[in-house]
C-alpha cells in the first residue's frame, strides 16, 4: 500500500524506470513497462501505455489474454480495447497488423515498441476492470495488454493516480525510489495481482511466529465509518488463525504479506477472487457489524492461499491466457474450499451451529435435488466450468446438464469428512487436507486427480476406502446416506416442511398479466410430470389472477400436501390448463438433536465439539 502524493504534472512519461541506470547490455534484455492513467475516468475509460523493450527482429504480437485465473469461461478482454497506436523507440509511428479479435502484430520496430490503447471496464469484481470516478478497479487480464515471447520478462507498472487522496493495493510489491510504481518478476505473477486504487481505509496486523511471520492487511473501498472497518478487522483477526490451524502452518507470502483487497461500495458486483498474496473480495452491501455478507467470502477466499493457489491441480499448471483452462478438480478446489469457508467460520465462533446447519442444510438440497447430477459426477461438472463460469452464450443450456462444482463439492466434502470420522475415528478430511499441504502444497508440486484419491488412501491407511468413495462419488455421482452421517454429531437430517405442499416450481420472473417460470420445473416433481416448461406464463392458480411473483409465491405457501392445483398459463400465444396434486415438500433440513426433543450424547457432543466446534 502506498500513499499517493500530488499529482504527476503533464502527460505520460514513457518508459521511466531502468532506461536511466542500467547498462546497455541489459536493456536490450526484455522488459515490459505500463503507465496507467485515467484521463476519463467518469467515462469507464483508462489510458495504457505499454512500453515492450528488447524487443527481438521480427514482427511482435501483443495481445489481450482470453482467460483471467480463477475463472474458467472465455471472456474476450480485447472487446473493450480500442484506439490501438504503436511507436518505435525514437517515437515514430508503427503500423499494425490484425490477424484475429484478440492481438494485433507490429512490425518495422527498432527493439522497442511502445503500444497506446483505452480500456474500457464498468464491471467491479474479481474478473473485470471497473473505472469510475471513485476507484479503479482492475483485474489485471481485463486491462493490460501483453506481448508474445514476453512471458518472462520482469515487468514494472507506474499509476498515474486520478485523486491525491487515493492509495494504491496490491499484491506487487513498490519499487523503492519510484513513486506508485509497482514490479512484478513475470507475467503470469502481474496476471495474479489485482490493483484497487481508491479511497480506503487500510488495516494491517501481524501473523506467524519464528520464520513465519507476515503483515495481514485490509484495504476497504466502502462508504461506512472507520468503527465499520476496525469491526471487520476484529473479526478476521479472529477468523484467520482457524485456516492456519486445519493446515499447519501460515503459506510462505511473497514479499512478507497478504493484501484483501475489499470493495463494499455500491456500483460493484458480489465476487471474490484468490491470488497469491492477495484475494479481491466485493459485495454490494455495506458493512452493518454482523458482516455477514462479507465474512463468508472472506473465509473461502482465504482458504485459497493454500487450496489452489498452492496446493494447485496439474491443469491449471501455468495458466494459458489464451483459452479457456479446465480441471477435472474444481470440485475440490473450489468445492472443498466451500466446505471449510463456512466451518472455519464456525469454528472460530462467528457463526453458530444453527447458521452453519443451514446453510449446509442448502447446499445439500441444491445437490440431491439436482437433475443434471444424473448426467455427471463432480470431475464431469468440474469441466464443464467453461460452459458455466460466467460464461455468456445466449442460447439457453438444459437444466440438467451443470450442477455447480461449488455446492457439489462442498457436500462432497461434507460426505468424505463424514464417512472418514466414521471409519477411522482418529483421521477427518482435515488430516486429508494437512498431507495434501505437505505433499503439494508447501512445495508447489501441482496434483493429479488421482493424487488427491492416493492422499485419501495414505491418510485413512485404507486403499479400498478411497477407491470406492472416488469411484462411487467423485469420479461418479452417487452420494451417501447423509443421515447416519449427520447423527455422528447429533445432528437430524429431516423434511424441513412436510407440512408444506410442493409442486416442484423453479424461479419464476414479472410478466405481463401474469408470471413467467424461469427454470424448467424439476424432473420428477408434479409441474414437471404435467409438462410445465420454463418460458410458460403463469396467469392463474386456482382460478385466482396471478399479476406478479409475490402472488405467486403467496399461491405457493398456501399449499397443503395432497391438494390440487389448478394451474391456467400461456404458452405460445394459447392459454392452456393443468391440475397437479401437491406432494408433502422433500426439501430438507438439519437441525440439532437437542432442538428436536431428543438428547445428544456424550459421544455425539464429543463427535460435534471435534468437527464443527474448532
Ligand atoms: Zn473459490
Amino acid at each position: 500500500m502506498r500513499t499517493i502524493g500530488a499529482m504527476m504534472a503533464g502527460g505520460l512519461s514513457i518508459g521511466l524506470g531502468l532506461a536511466s541506470a542500467v547498462p546497455a547490455a541489459a536493456q536490450r534484455a526484455r522488459q515490459v513497462h505500463y503507465d496507467l492513467s485515467f484521463p476519463d475516468a467518469a467515462h469507464h475509460r483508462a489510458q495504457i501505455v505499454a512500453t515492450f523493450r528488447g524487443v527481438p527482429a521480427g514482427p511482435l504480437r501483443v495481445q489481450m489474454a482470453r482467460s483471467s485465473p480463477g475463472r474458467y469461461a472465455l471472456h474476450e478482454f480485447a472487446k473493450n480495447v480500442f484506439a490501438v497506436t504503436a511507436r518505435d523507440g525514437a517515437g515514430r509511428p508503427l503500423p499494425l497488423l490484425r490477424n484475429d479479435p484478440y492481438g494485433w502484430s507490429v512490425a518495422g520496430h527498432d527493439g522497442t515498441v511502445v503500444v497506446s490503447y483505452t480500456v474500457f471496464g464498468n464491471r467491479g469484481d474479481g474478473t473485470y476492470a471497473q473505472i469510475d470516478t471513485r476507484h479503479a478497479h482492475l483485474n489485471p487480464p481485463a486491462t493490460l495488454m501483453w506481448a508474445t515471447g514476453f512471458d518472462a520478462a520482469p515487468v514494472r507498472v507506474r499509476i498515474v493516480s486520478p485523486d491525491s487522496g487515493w492509495t494504491i493495493a496490491t499484491q506487487l510489491p513498490a519499487v523503492a525510489g519510484q513513486p506508485n510504481t509497482f514490479a512484478a518478476p513475470d507475467l503470469q505473477y502481474l496476471m495474479d495481482s489485482p490493483i484497487e486504487i481508491a479511497r480506503q481505509d487500510v488495516r494491517e496486523w501481524p501473523v506467524g511466529e519464528g520464520k513465519q511471520r507476515y503483515t495481514i492487511r485490509l484495504a476497504v473501498h466502502h462508504d461506512g465509518s472507520a468503527a465499520d472497518v476496525d469491526r471487520l478487522a476484529t473479526q478476521v483477526k479472529q477468523l484467520i488463525p482457524q485456516h492456519r490451524k486445519l493446515f499447519g502452518e501460515w503459506p510462505r507470502f511473497d514479499h512478507g504479506s497478504y493484501t484483501f483487497l475489499a470493495d463494499y461500495t455500491p456500483q460493484i458486483s458480489g465476487d471474490g477472487m484468490e491470488h497469491r498474496n492477495s484475494t479481491v473480495v466485493s459485495t454490494p452491501t455495506p458493512l452493518d457489524g454482523t458482516n455477514a455478507g462479507q465474512l463468508g467470502t472472506i473465509s473461502h477466499e482465504f482458504f485459497h492461499a493454500w487450496n489452489v493457489e498452492r496446493l494447485r491441480p496439474r491443469e491449471l499448471e501455468p495458466f494459458d491466457f489464451t483459452r479457456a483452462n479446465a480441471t477435472p478438480s474444481l470440485w475440490f478446489a473450489e468445492g472443498v474450499t466451500n466446505y471449510y469457508g463456512p466451518l472455519m467460520l464456525r469454528r472460530a465462533g462467528l457463526t453458530d451451529v444453527d447458521g452453519w446447519a443451514k446453510a449446509t442444510a442448502g447446499a445439500l438440497n441444491t445437490v440431491l435435488f439436482s437433475p443434471a447430477r444424473r448426467n455427471g459426477g463432480p470431475q464431469e461438472m468440474s469441466l464443464r466450468a467453461p460452459f458455466a463460469d460466467a460464461a455468456t452464450s445466449i442460447d439457453p443450456v438444459a437444466p440438467d446438464v451443470f450442477l455447480s462444482y461449488y455446492p457439489y463439492g462442498q457436500v462432497v466434502a461434507l460426505a468424505l469428512d463424514l464417512s472418514i470420522r466414521q471409519r477411522f475415528p482418529a483421521r477427518s478430511l482435515d488430516d486429508v487436507m494437512r498431507y495434501l499441504w505437505q505433499t503439494y502444497g508447501r512445495t508447489e508440486r501441482p496434483y493429479t486427480p488421482d493424487d488427491l484419491r492416493r492422499g485419501v488412501a495414505t491418510v485413512t491407511g485404507d486403499a479400498a476406502f478411497a477407491d470406492a468413495f472416488f469411484a462411487a462419488s467423485v469420479s461418479g455421482s452417487a452420494l451417501p446416506d447423509f443421515a447416519p452421517l449427520l447423527a455422528q454429531a447429533g445432528l437430524v437430517l429431516r423434511a424441513a416442511a412436510p407440512q408444506h405442499g410442493w409442486i416442484g416450481a423453479g424461479g419464476v420472473v414479472a410478466a405481463p398479466a401474469g408470471v413467467m417460470l424461469a427454470a424448467a420445473p424439476l424432473p420428477g416433481s408434479p409441474l414437471d410430470a404435467a409438462g410445465l416448461d420454463a418460458g410458460d406464463r403463469i396467469v392463474a392458480v386456482n382460478g385466482v389472477a396471478v399479476t406478479d411473483p409475490a402472488g405467486w409465491s403467496g399461491a405457493l405457501e398456501r399449499l397443503t400436501p395432497g391438494a390440487t392445483v389448478t394451474i391456467r398459463f400461456v404458452r405460445q400465444g394459447g392459454e392452456q390448463q393443468r391440475s397437479v396434486r401437491a406432494l408433502a415438500d422433500p426439501r430438507l433440513g438439519i437441525v440439532r438433536v437437542e432442538a428436536t426433543g431428543g438428547t445428544l450424547s456424550g459421544k455425539q457432543r464429543a463427535f460435534r465439539a471435534k468437527w464443527i466446534d474448532g
